[in-house]
Order: C-alpha cells, then structure tokens, then sequence
C-alpha cells in the first residue's frame, strides 16, 4: 500500500489531498509553516522545513514513505528542487501537480520579466499606483522604486509593518472575484499590477480585472526546476498511486 508525503501550499494540494482521503490512501501533508491557520485537511498533517535535501530523505525513510507527491506553488522552486534530490537519495518515485503558466489573451498589457529585480527594474519612472499581487515575501525589494503608491493584499496581518514609504495593505486570502479585483483595482486607481505566472484558476481573477481596465501587467515567469514526472492532472496522480480511475472520467476537482 502507498504511503504518500505530500508537499502542499496550494488549492491543488488541498483537493489532492480529498481525493487521497476519499480513496483510503495513506498519506501526510506537509506544509512550509508560512500560514498562520491553515485550513482544516482529512489527513495527518506535519509543518515546517525538513532541513534540506539530507532532512528530507532521512524523513522519507524514517516514515517509510513510498511516494513522494511535489504539489507545491510553482515559484516554490527551493522545495521543488530538494524534492527531486531527496527522492532520488531515498530511492523513492517522484511526481509534481503542477499548474499550466498563464499565457496573454488579448487584450493583456504584459511585460514579461524573468525574477524580481527584473520586475523592480519594470517600475522604473514617475509615481504610480501599483498593486503587488506578490505575497509578503519578496514585497521589501521595491523599496528601491519608492516614489509608487504600492497597494498589498496578503493572506494574513504581517508580523511588522511593510517597509514600503507608500502602500494600502488589504489581508484576504480569497477566492477572488474579478468583479471584486476590478472593484478594486478601480477604488485604488491602480495602473500596474505586478504578480507571479502562478497559473490555474483561483488567482487568474485579478488578470481578467486588469485586462478589463487595460491595466499594464508586469508578469513574473517561473524559476527553472530540474527535470522531473510532471502532470497538471489530480487522476493522473491518484493512477500513478496505483489507484484505478477510470480515464476521462470528469471529477470537478
Ligand atoms: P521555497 O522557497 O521553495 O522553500 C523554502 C524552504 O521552505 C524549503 O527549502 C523547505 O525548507 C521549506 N518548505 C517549502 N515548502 C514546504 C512544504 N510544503 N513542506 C515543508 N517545508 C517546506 O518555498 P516558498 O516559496 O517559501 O513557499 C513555501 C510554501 O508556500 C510552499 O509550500 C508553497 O507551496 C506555498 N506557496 C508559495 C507561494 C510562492 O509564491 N512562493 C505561493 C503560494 C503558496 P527545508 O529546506 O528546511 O526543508
């Protein structure tokens, strides 16, 4: 029988994590620890960093895991990498639930940038109002373009103020509407709107505002991971587990 680590963090995770529950499959979420309260899962859950690649195949042994599910954010490029690493260490498989990148429909105004000192140097030039649809984490690096008016939307209060001179902070952590992003966006005569090609459905709603408004979008592409078994397929993984669903069988997860 299967024993399956499952590196969560995202919606994709969540409804995996259903499935598995729903199909009596042996499984544990880990989460990085990032959220104060996560939402409540039908299955073990552990939280924080393992300690690297070296923590993360010792855990895999010691737990006897039999496969190691990677369904993490695509940004989260550090996890995605020890995972790979790890696996291969502990001599287990490895699949990643993935999310399709978001292309331009038209109508979007993108500026495809490759990281965040990219973006920052997106922002050069006068005083604007930009909407960092980023996450806390990385928020601190556009101090260097200190003349925006910055609005941030996070999932939970931060522990310390944003270091930014000028911004509004809304703490909502969804599901977003675009009629609520656009409402939004409007209220806070937003011209920029600067975010990661997280991809999927849950966070598309503020391009479709954007596009409604004809609002530039500074986009972030993907960090690169090593090579690896990948789907954007929730029955693809549950088939790989060695559960039979029947193919083309829609599930509406
Ligand atoms: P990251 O930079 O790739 O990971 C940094 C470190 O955090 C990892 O080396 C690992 O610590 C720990 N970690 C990350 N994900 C973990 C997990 N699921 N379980 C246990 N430890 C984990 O990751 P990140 O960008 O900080 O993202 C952290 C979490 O937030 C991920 O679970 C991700 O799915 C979720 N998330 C990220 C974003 C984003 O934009 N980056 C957006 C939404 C959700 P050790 O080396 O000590 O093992």
């Amino acid at each position: 029988m299967p024993n399956v680590l499952l590196l969560g963090g995202t919606t994709e995770a969540s409804a995996l994590t259903q499935r598995l529950a729903a199909a009596g499959i042996a499984a544990t979420l880990s989460y990085a620890g990032r959220t104060h309260a996560p939402r409540a899962q039908p299955v073990p859950v552990r939280i924080g960093g393992f300690g690297g690649v070296e923590g993360l195949a010792t855990y895999l042994r010691e737990h006897g895991v039999t496969h190691l599910v990677d369904a993490t954010h695509p940004f989260a490029a550090t996890m995605s990498r020890h995972a790979v690493a790890a696996a291969h260490e502990a001599g287990i498989p490895l699949i990643a639930l993935t999310r399709p990148a978001w292309e331009p429909v038209a109508g979007d105004r993108w500026t495809r940038v490759a990281d965040i000192p990219e973006a920052v140097a997106a922002l050069e030039g006068p005083a604007r109002s930009v909407m960092l649809a980023l996450g806390r984490m990385h928020v601190e690096a556009f101090a260097a373009q200190p003349q925006h008016h910055y609005l941030l939307r996070f999932v939970d209060t931060p522990d310390t103020p944003p270091v930014l001179p000028r911004h509004s902070l809304v703490v909502d952590r969804g599901p977003f509407t675009v009629e609520g992003d656009r409402a939004l966006m409007a209220a806070h005569g937003i011209a920029v709107v600067v975010c990661k090609n997280a991809g999927g459905t849950g966070a598309a709603a503020k391009l479709a505002a954007a596009r409604a408004l004809s609002l530039r979008v500074v986009m972030i592409d993907r960090p690169a991971v090593p090579e690896r078994h990948e789907t954007h397929d929730i029955d693809a993984v549950l088939r790989w587990l060695g559960h039979a669903v029947p193919s083309g069988t829609e599930r509406g997860v």
